[in-house]
């Protein structure tokens, strides 16, 4: 790397943007979006090309004064050199993309927040990584190395789940139910930024550890994180998720409520509605999951497809609950979570708050 050559710092959600273009996860991505690529993503879902692809990948850049056309320009991120940009071109980001991104423009939204922080430039072009992954932080495998066990395993079917919560006894009757119809879970917890009331990431973790040494058949689960950042775009980041598991090698993906939701700016199931109207062009299939309760009169979790009760003997079992039980450090119950998991989870949240 020539020493003289102008840099541009990423942050980690740019890190994260390039290893994954990099690396391939954002196949057929081979750099950050061009004015022409971004608007098309933003206006009809795809690509130039007519490929499916739910959101622009944009690297917004304050430093517009080392900005040529066609210039190698390095990416640092941490102090480092990690990567390079060969500029292709440079352009302002409408801020009127925020809404048509996120089916809202409210600032309390912590997608459109960081939509419309973010520097007003965007430069686009291929991007080459060079660190060594675990020197950005990165732990997950590669795309490549992820298809290589699948392969070493035999597997001819294999369902991806992603999910930014911790681990409850609705996440287990899905993977479960997923375990009899498939060859292989690929267990692919995202573990980029996520809004601060998430729970961190090596406590989730943690808490796929417990379940994979206790209960589940390890040798039917490939575990790895996923390095990438939460956008909380609902419906169009569940189609990213999907593209992206599609890249690692799956043939399937899990979908449940609320996919890559927050708050209640999407509908519970919008992202599965979204995903219904592209599925043909995806290459890689949705199975979609109805709102996962425990029922006190079928004593077992279920969800409206196999439990014939009334709601009002139903514990619904959802992430926010999870959390908002931890934040008052409430009881979670066996219906709701493994004794083991709801131990990691307590410890985790003494520890945030003696700290
Ligand atoms: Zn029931």
């Amino acid at each position: 790397m020539n020493e003289n050559m102008q840099s541009i710092e990423l942050d980690a959600r740019g890190a994260s943007d390039a290893w994954l273009i990099a690396t391939g996860a954002f196949a057929p991505l081979a750099g950050f979006m061009t004015h022409r690529e971004a608007r098309c993503v933003v206006e009809s879902l795809a690509l130039p090309s007519g490929e499916v692809w739910p959101l622009p990948i944009l690297l917004r850049t304050a430093r517009t004064s080392v900005l040529r056309r066609g210039a190698r320009i390095s990416l640092r991120y941490g102090e480092r050199a990690v990567g390079a940009i060969t500029v292709s071109e440079w352009f302002s980001v409408p801020r009127s993309w925020a809404a048509a991104i996120y089916g809202t423009d409210d600032v309390a939204h912590p997608g459109v927040a960081a939509f419309v922080k973010g520097p007003q430039t965007a430069v686009a072009g291929a991007v080459e990584w060079f660190a060594d992954r675990s020197s950005a932080g990165f732990g997950g495998l590669t795309p490549a190395e992820t298809r290589a066990a699948i392969a070493a395993r035999g597997w001819t079917t294999v369902v991806a789940f992603q999910t930014r919560n911790p681990i409850h006894r609705a996440h287990e009757y899905i993977l479960r139910t997923a375990l009899e119809v498939f060859d292989g879970l690929f267990l692919h917890p995202l573990v980029g930024e996520t809004r601060s009331e998430d729970v961190p990431a090596e406590v989730r973790l943690r808490c796929y550890e417990v379940l994979l040494e206790r209960y589940l058949p390890r040798e039917r689960v490939l575990f790895t994180p996923f390095d990438g950042w939460m956008r909380y775009a609902g419906p169009r980041e569940a189609v990213l998720h999907a593209i992206v598991r599609r890249n690692f090698g799956a043939t399937h993906i899990l979908i449940g409520r609320d996919h890559a939701g927050v708050g209640s700016y999407y509908g519970p199931f919008d992202a599965q509605a979204l995903l219904r109207g592209v599925r043909a062009s995806l290459g890689i299939e949705p199975v979609f999951f109805d709102e996962v309760f425990h029922c006190a009169r079928c004593d077992a979790v279920a969800t409206r497809r196999t439990c014939s009760h009334e709601p009002d003997g139903h514990l619904l079992l959802s992430g926010t609950e999870v959390r908002r039980r931890l934040r008052n450090g409430e009881d979670l119950p066996k219906e709701f979570t493994r004794p083991e998991v709801a131990e990691i989870l307590r410890t985790a949240m003494a520890e945030v708050r003696d700290a």
